[in-house]
């Protein structure tokens, strides 16, 4: 028995499946072509969804960073922690996404 990615959600499962236990992704009767397709269906809609969190973080980031810049809020206030978290939140959260859309393509098997 092989391990394989379930197409729809990605998890492990047993290519001997006839269904996919966790999403109810129908397994059986689909070709080789067919579980590709779905695959590469799956792989693209879930970089879309982490493509547009990491420009949402990128926008946050740029926004505090904006604000730092333009406000120049004392430091020890609240605005000046508010912006600099937002913009360490904003960069983090971004890397974390481009290293997710980094290995996106490699997961299967
Ligand atoms: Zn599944």
């Amino acid at each position: 028995m092989a391990l394989t990615n379930c197409p729809s959600c990605n998890k492990r499962i047993s290519d001997k499946a006839e269904a996919c236990p966790h999403c109810e992704f129908r397994l059986s009767g689909l070709s080789e072509e067919e579980l590709n397709r779905e695959w590469s269906h799956a792989v693209q809609a879930r970089r879309d969804k982490l493509i547009s969190q990491s420009m949402l973080a990128l926008l946050i980031a740029i926004a505090a960073f904006t604000y730092f810049f333009i406000e120049q809020p004392i430091p020890g206030t609240w605005q000046s922690h508010t912006a600099n978290a937002l913009m360490l939140i904003g960069v983090v959260w971004f890397v974390i996404n481009r290293v997710r859309i980094m290995f996106l393509k490699r997961s299967r098997r």
